[in-house]
C-alpha cells in the first residue's frame, strides 16, 4: 500500500508507464495468506518489484515506450517475470524507457522523459539556486540515464525494492549510477532472455536495479538458471542459495585498473573517486595494478555496427500484421508496411534500422558487419588476457560524470556525448561479462556517482562479493 501511494505521489517522475495496482494488491493478499497459514515462502514473497516495459507480461500491456506496441498485451510472461512471480514478488507495474531500449537518457520514449528523483533533493536544489545559469524550477531537472531510467527512478523513489532493467550496452548500470543505486548486469547466458523484447540478441541481458548489493544477489538467485526457451542460457546453474559473505577478505585480490578508461572527457570528480577506491583496496592489502585493454577505443563504433545490424533484423517483425500498431492505409501491403513503420517508430529506431540495413547490404557486409564481429572478438580477448594474467576484478568508472540536466542532455552535441557515455559499459556486453555499478559518493552538487566492477564470465558471485565489501 505504501509503495502504491508513493507511485501516485511521484507520478511527475514519469517512472511508470503502467501501474498494475490490482495485480499487486491481489498478490500481496495471497502472500499474506501464505505467511499467516505458515506456508513456505518464496525468496521474494511480498516484495514489491517493478519491471521495465520491454519484458513481456501476460495480460499487462507491454509497449517498449513505442507507438508500435501501444495496446499490445502479451499472452505470456517473460521467464524472468514468471520467476519473480513464482517466488512471490508483487508486480507493481511496467517502467518507462527509451523507445525499444535505444538510448542512454530515458528521454526518448513515446511517453516522455523520466525525471531523476535526485533533481528534487534539498542539497541539489540549494546548489542550483546559487547557480546563475539555472533555469526555472519546472524545466530544471536531471535525466536518470538510461535506457532503464524508469526502473531506476522507481527504486530510487522507494516505490519498489528492486526493478528489472535490460542491459545491452550499459542500460542498467548507467541509470543506476545516475540515481544512486546498485545496477547489476549478469554474465550473458546466466539469466534467460525469453520474453525480453530484443534489442541486440547477442548482447542483451536482463539487469537488476536495487538499493544494495545483497538485494541484487537475492534477485539474481531467483532469476538465474538455464531455460529451455533461451538456447543461450548456460546449463551449469549457479550455487544456490545465492548468498554473499558478510565479511569478505579482499587482501588476496588483484584489482585491475584499465589505463584506456582514463579518457579526457572523464570528470575530475569521478576520476578522483576512482583513484580513491583503488587506494582503499590497496590499503586493505589487495594488489592494484594498471592493465591494458588495447581495443577499447574501437568499442563505441564496433557496438554501433553490430547493434544497428541486429536492430535492422529484429525490427523486421514489426510489420503491422502481427503486433500492436497498424496504419489505415490499404492501397497495398507494401504501403501498409511502410506507413505503419513510419508511424510506429521514432527517428532513433528508424535511424538504426537504416544504418543496420546499410551495413548488411551485400557489398558492405564483409567490410562492416564481419569486420565488426572480428573487432568484437579482439575486444573480448582483451578482457580474457587481463583475467588470465591473474586479475580478479576490474575497477572502472560507470559514467563520465554525474547526471546532467535534461535541457543540456537534449542539445545536439550532447547526444553525441551520450553515446560516448557508454564507453565504460559497452565493451562488457560485447564480451558477455558480469559487471555491477555501485554508488560510491555524492558529488559537489549533491548527486550520486557510481563506480563499476567487471568480473570474469560466470564469476558473478565473486564480483558481487567484492562490490558488497566496497559498498
Ligand atoms: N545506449 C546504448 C544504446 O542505445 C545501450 C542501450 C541498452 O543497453 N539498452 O544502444
Amino acid at each position: 500500500q505504501k509503495c502504491l501511494s508513493l507511485i501516485k505521489k511521484t507520478k511527475f517522475l514519469n517512472a511508470y508507464i503502467t501501474v498494475s495496482e490490482e495485480v499487486a494488491l491481489k498478490q500481496a493478499e495471497e502472500s499474506e495468506k501464505r505467511y499467516k497459514n505458515g506456508q513456505s515462502l518464496g525468496d521474494l514473497d511480498g516484495i514489491p518489484i517493478a519491471v521495465k516495459d520491454n519484458f513481456s507480461t501476460s495480460g499487462i500491456e507491454t509497449t517498449c515506450a513505442s507507438n508500435m506496441l501501444k495496446g499490445y498485451i502479451p499472452p505470456y510472461n517473460a521467464t524472468v517475470v514468471q520467476k519473480l512471480l513464482d517466488q512471490g514478488a508483487l508486480l507493481m507495474g511496467k517502467t518507462n524507457l527509451d523507445e525499444f531500449a535505444m538510448g542512454s537518457g530515458s528521454t526518448d520514449g513515446v511517453f516522455g522523459p523520466v525525471k531523476n528523483p535526485w533533481s528534487y533533493s534539498k542539497q541539489y536544489r540549494e546548489k542550483r539556486k546559487q547557480n546563475p545559469h539555472s533555469k526555472n524550477e519546472d524545466s530544471d531537472w536531471l535525466i536518470t540515464g538510461g535506457s532503464s531510467g524508469g526502473s531506476a527512478a522507481a527504486v530510487s523513489a522507494f516505490t519498489c525494492y528492486a526493478a528489472l532493467g535490460s542491459d545491452t550496452g550499459g542500460s542498467t548500470r548507467n541509470p543506476a549510477a545516475h540515481c544512486g543505486l546498485v545496477g547489476f548486469k549478469p554474465s550473458y547466458g546466466l539469466v534467460s532472455r525469453h520474453g525480453l523484447i530484443p534489442l541486440v540478441n547477442s548482447m542483451d541481458v536482463p539487469g537488476i536495479l536495487t538499493r544494495c548489493v545483497d538485494d541484487a544477489a537475492i534477485v539474481l538467485g531467483a532469476l538465474a538458471g538455464p531455460d529451455p526457451r533461451d538456447s543461450t542460457t548456460v546449463h551449469d546453474p549457479i550455487n544456490k542459495p545465492f548468498m554473499l559473505p558478510s565479511l569478505a577478505d579482499v587482501s588476496k585480490l588483484c584489482i585491475g585498473i584499465p589505463k584506456e578508461y582514463l579518457v579526457p572527457e572523464l570528470s575530475s570528480e569521478v576520476q578522483s573517486l576512482w583513484s580513491k577506491a583503488a587506494d582503499l583496496f590497496e590499503s586493505e592489502g589487495a594488489k592494484v595494478i594498471e592493465v591494458s585493454l588495447p581495443h577499447t577505443s574501437y568499442s563505441i563504433v564496433c557496438y554501433h555496427v553490430l547493434c544497428t545490424s541486429e536492430v535492422a533484423s529484429n525490427m523486421a517483425r514489426f510489420d503491422g500484421l502481427q503486433y500492436g500498431h497498424r496504419c489505415d492505409i490499404d492501397v497495398s501491403t507494401e504501403a501498409m508496411y511502410a506507413a505503419t513503420r513510419r508511424e510506429g517508430f521514432n527517428d532513433v529506431v528508424r535511424g538504426r534500422i537504416l544504418s543496420g540495413n546499410y551495413f548488411l547490404l551485400k557489398e558492405n557486409y564483409e567490410n562492416y558487419f564481419v569486420k565488426a564481429q572480428k573487432v568484437r572478438r579482439l575486444i573480448a580477448n582483451d578482457f580474457v588476457n587481463v583475467f588470465n594474467s591473474g586479475v580478479d576484478v576490474l575497477l572502472t568508472p560507470t559514467t563520465l560524470s554525474e547526471a546532467v540536466p535534461y535541457l543540456e542532455f537534449i542539445k545536439e552535441d550532447n547526444r553525441t556525448r551520450s553515446s560516448q557515455d557508454d564507453i565504460f559499459t559497452q565493451a562488457v556486453n560485447m564480451a558477455g561479462l558480469p559487471a555491477v555499478s555501485i554508488p560510491v559518493a555524492l558529488s559537489n552538487q549533491g548527486l550520486p556517482i557510481g563506480l563499476q566492477f567487471i568480473g570474469r564470465a560466470f564469476c558473478d558471485q565473486q564480483l558481487l562479493t567484492v562490490a558488497k565489501w566496497f559498498e
